[in-house]
């Protein structure tokens, strides 16, 4: 079922990705805070020991990433 915000747009579902939220999804206005700023949960909340994996994880990304760019950065 198509859900609406206050301005009667389409919401658009995300997934948050911070520290206390990782992997829980969300539905909010398609202009986010510049719009009608719906929000709305669509996932419980992810319990504490699948946040601290997400996170983890999300660390390590980032240090890869981190890792990538300065081999590129060497290479030219
Ligand atoms: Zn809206």
């Amino acid at each position: 079922m198509d859900e609406l915000c206050m301005c009667r747009l389409l919401v658009v579902k995300r997934t948050a990705w911070t520290e206390n939220n990782a992997g829980q999804r969300f539905v909010s206005c398609v202009k986010g805070w510049n719009g009608c700023n719906y929000f709305r949960w669509t996932d419980p909340p992810v319990c504490a020991r699948g946040r601290a994996v997400i996170s983890g994880l999300l660390r390590r990304i980032e240090r890869n990433e981190e890792c990538c760019y300065i081999w590129f950065a060497e290479k030219d």
